[in-house]
């Protein structure tokens, strides 16, 4: 208990003096003196940050937060306008849960956020990680805020040998040991700000390290040996072909048979899936329509009992020739398998 005591101290110590000057933080000093965290800023904060960088994310939050200062102001704006602000940023499916979250929020809860876990949880699109994250930032709730840099942070602290992905119960119930009602948002801060500038994946920078003292990988000489992982089996290679067949801005797509893989699911169409690799000609063969098919190399998927290499072809389609599809506009492929995401993505970073 002392050392999680001193473990606390020392980590918040250091993000007293090092906290990351972000956009959307409130630092230290002054969350002290008494400014609050605007629920609003920290909610569209982490849900960009969920898919990219923190300097790719800074100038989208702040024309965001010019535009629409409060979340009634993003409830109020039309989904083309919303779409066309949030390209660049990558999953379509992302921004239109941002819009339903906003419109529940502005429309079920006059424009104030939840301020608890389980309220935060219930709103469209909000997951257990950005739940935590909001109700310790905005509201310091003794939240428990895990993603992977915490779970990483974790595992070399306390030198977890359990390999991930078995491991992140473990990570979890050891960061929660660690969170008080003490500055509970300041703590998940800190702990975020480790992660990413100092407890790095590939080369942790130990000798800045507060925590340094109490870790055990760094006292075993192998932080970065952590977290452990679970060697990949060798699994069975098998090869197919996906094609994507464009009619002005929507893509064709095929619901593949109820039974098996993706069962059910909208998808690319795709040869069959295979031992041995397609031929040039016989990845023309086997399209689902005759077409002036353009070779745009492969894409690699892992599934649980086999790898995938998926071939990708693309077309226009004859306007004349629509064929037996689900024709669908192009930022409405968010929702695809990601097998089929990554082959769309590949032709002509179409989403
Ligand atoms: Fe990470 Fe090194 Fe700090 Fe341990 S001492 S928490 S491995 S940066």
């Amino acid at each position: 208990m002392k050392e999680r005591a001193l473990i606390r101290s020392a980590l918040l110590a250091w993000y007293d003096r090092q906290a990351r000057d972000l956009a959307w933080r409130v630092g230290p000093a002054d969350r002290r003196a008494g400014t609050r965290s605007d629920p609003y800023r920290v909610w569209l904060s982490e849900v960009m940050l969920q898919q990219t960088t923190v300097p790719h994310a800074t100038p989208y939050f702040l024309s965001f937060t010019a535009r629409w200062p409060t979340v009634s102001d993003l409830a109020a704006v039309d989904d083309g306008e919303l779409m066309a602000a949030w390209a660049g940023l990558g999953y379509y499916a992302r921004a239109r849960n941002l819009l339903a979250c906003a419109r529940a929020v502005a429309g079920q809860h006059g424009g104030v956020f939840p301020d608890t876990e389980e309220g935060l949880r219930a709103l469209p699109g909000v997951g257990a990680y950005t739940a935590a994250a909001v109700a310790a930032i905005a509201f310091d709730r003794p939240a428990n805020v895990v993603d992977g840099n915490v779970e990483r942070v974790m595992s070399r602290l306390f030198a977890v040998e359990t390999p991930l992905p078995d491991a992140k119960p473990e990570l979890k119930a050891l960061a929660g040991e660690l969170v008080t009602d003490d500055r509970p948002g300041d703590w998940a801060q800190a702990l975020m700000d480790l992660g990413a500038t100092v407890c790095k994946p590939k080369a942790p920078l130990c000798d800045r390290c507060p925590l340094s003292a109490w870790c055990a990988a760094f006292q075993g000489g192998a932080p970065e040996t952590y977290p452990r992982k679970t060697k990949k089996a060798d699994r069975p290679r098998r090869h197919g072909v996906a094609y994507v067949l464009t009619r002005g801005g929507a893509v064709a797509l095929v619901r593949r048979p109820p039974r098996g893989l993706l069962g059910g699911m909208l998808g690319l169409p795709t040869s069959e899936w295979r031992a041995t690799p397609f031929s040039d000609a016989e990845a023309v063969a086997a399209a689902p329509v005759a077409a002036a098919w353009r070779d745009l190399g492969a894409v690699e998927h892992v599934f649980t009992h086999f790898s995938l290499t998926l071939r990708v072809l693309a077309a226009e389609s004859a306007p004349e020739d629509p064929g037996d599809f689900a024709w669908t506009p192009r930022e409405g492929l968010g929702a695809l398998p990601s097998v089929f995401l990554k082959a769309a993505r590949a032709a002509e970073r179409l989403i």
